[in-house]
């Protein structure tokens, strides 16, 4: 949370940290929501504290939705879902009141964790550590299942002395110290971070709970048991290799020997009672886990290792799914840095190892096109994603560029207008549609479209005044007014009342 409102998290952190808020630079202080005396905290509760914290990490500089990283955690975190709802651990009334969002956030520190009122972080450095989609679901799902077990609720109602609003200025002050040592030194010694993340470290037994929860949903999803343990055993290795403990995972999931113990127990044995090996890495995972890799750590130093390692010695004795692996992040790397020749060749590669595969095929023709886009040759980007509306959301905000950049920004607008019916919290399809808008001269309805993304993002106020914004401008088109004015004008007055009530409804939560 680096640029992050730094000045808000500061006096929040003072609060939690019983400083003299007089110690810290002056900030002003929005209203904090009394979530209710000690005692259990209700979903309805619990979600409003969630709501604020997701808020700010959706205005994080850091918070990312990459088309590709995003369709493939998603497609993991929605089988879970599923299956913890087959299962009872997602009641119908927590479906009804908790978000069950992930947000993906442009970390390299191996992290997932669960927030108040069902939202979900998850670093890229995951992503890019895990050997498989299985792997990834044994985290998630253990994260779930803090949600499920309403372990953040328990956590709250033990700590009496602290209420709900305290716990989420915690929660984002050891986000933002995870993520800026330097400026937690400022105001934090390593000693008081480490006294913020102990209070809100889960209790032994919720963890245990989460790992046997967790368990069961991943493999009532179908993905494999013996993932469960080899996410515990990469993981400590991992805090082995890391220097400086850039593991924040492990810190708040100690590893004992006895939750090793515990899941290898649960795993099937065979007949000689031995325990099948964790599943291999398939080439889908490998480009996913080589795009997490790159777009966690974009700078330009570490685009030319990446681009570098495709041309290594030890490059040939990879296997093919691991060559894939990197070669996707030496293409994309290699985009970055706008050395489209060699990006070709990459390419070129990267097709070769595709053979027949439909889903490497796929996202061999998604990078091409991104190529093309960066290249500035939307004509060719249009040409590899077809002349069809996809039915897939990577594929379809891609074409959305292109035809905007190769003027034909009303087949974008058609398109995104679908999508955002359907999807109408998808912030990134607004934002498409709003650019689809601008290029085709109606202002009104880009100002608007840009509202609803901030709706979307759960930034009301930002919203409001990009609504008034979008109404002056009609006002001021005044006798040139058009046909398609009026029409947004009455939409704009109906979605500025929904709106304003929903952000009274966040102010009278005092
Ligand atoms: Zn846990």
């Amino acid at each position: 949370m680096r640029r992050l409102r730094r000045g808000l998290q500061l006096s929040l952190l003072a609060a939690a940290l019983g400083l003299p808020t007089g110690a810290l630079p002056a900030a002003p202080l929005s209203p904090l929501p009394n979530l209710g005396d000690s005692g259990d905290l209700s979903l309805s509760a619990e979600r409003r504290l969630g709501d604020r914290i997701a808020r700010e990490i959706y205005r994080d500089p850091d918070y990312i939705d990459d088309a590709l990283l995003e369709e493939y955690a998603q497609g993991v975190w929605q089988s879970l879902l599923a299956a913890a709802r087959q299962r009872g651990e997602v009641t119908p009334e927590m479906d009804a009141r908790l978000a069950f969002e992930l947000l993906l956030i442009r970390d390299r520190s191996v992290n997932a964790f669960a927030l108040p009122g069902g939202y979900m972080g998850l670093h890229l450095g995951m992503i890019g550590v895990v050997s498989s989609g299985d792997e990834l679901a044994s985290v998630l799902g253990h994260e779930l299942s803090h949600i499920t077990q309403r372990h953040i609720s328990r956590m709250t109602t033990q700590q009496s002395q602290q209420t709900p609003w305290l716990i989420g200025a915690m929660i984002l002050g050891v986000l933002a110290a995870s993520k800026s040592p330097d400026a937690a030194n400022a105001l934090l010694t390593g000693g008081q971070a480490l006294a913020l993340q102990n209070q809100l470290n889960f209790s032994r037994d919720m963890e245990r709970e989460a790992d046997r929860v967790g368990f069961g949903v991943m493999t009532q999803a179908g993905y494999a048991p013996e993932a469960f343990a080899s996410m515990f055993e990469k993981l400590q290795q991992s805090t082995r290799l890391s220097d400086s403990g850039a593991f924040p995972y492990l810190r708040t999931h100690p590893l004992t020997t006895e939750r090793i113990g515990d899941v290898q127990s649960r795993l099937p044995k065979g007949a000689a009672g031995a325990v099948a090996p964790p599943p291999a890495v398939t080439p889908l995972h490998a480009m996913m886990a080589a795009r997490a890799r790159v777009l966690a750590n974009p700078t330009s130093e570490a685009l030319r290792l990446w681009q570098d390692e495709a041309n290594s010695l030890s490059f040939e004795g990879l296997d093919r799914a691991r060559k894939m692996g990197a070669l996707t992040s030496a293409l994309l790397s290699t985009i970055r840095l706008r050395e489209f020749a060699q990006a070709k060749q990459l390419l070129a590669r990267l097709q070769s190892l595709s053979k027949d595969e439909a889903p490497t095929l796929r996202l061999t023709r998604w990078m091409a096109a991104e190529l093309a886009l960066a290249q500035e040759d939307a004509p060719s980007a249009l040409k590899l994603l077809g002349d069809a509306t996809p039915s897939t959301r990577p594929e379809l905000l891609l074409q959305a560029q292109a035809q905007v950049r190769a003027g034909q920004a009303n087949l974008a607008a058609q398109s995104l207008q679908i999508w955002v019916a359907i999807h109408p919290k998808d912030a990134s399809a607004w934002m498409g549609l709003s650019s689809a808008y601008n290029a085709m001269g109606q202002t009104v309805g880009a100002v608007r479209a840009e509202a609803e993304a901030q709706v979307a993002l759960l930034d009301y106020a930002g919203a409001l005044a990009r609504f008034k914004a979008a109404q002056s401008r009609i006002k001021s088109n005044g006798a040139g007014r058009s046909a398609g004015d009026h029409i947004e004008a009455s939409i704009i007055d109906t979605r500025t009342r929904e709106v304003e009530s929903l952000a009274r409804e966040q102010l009278s939560e005092r």
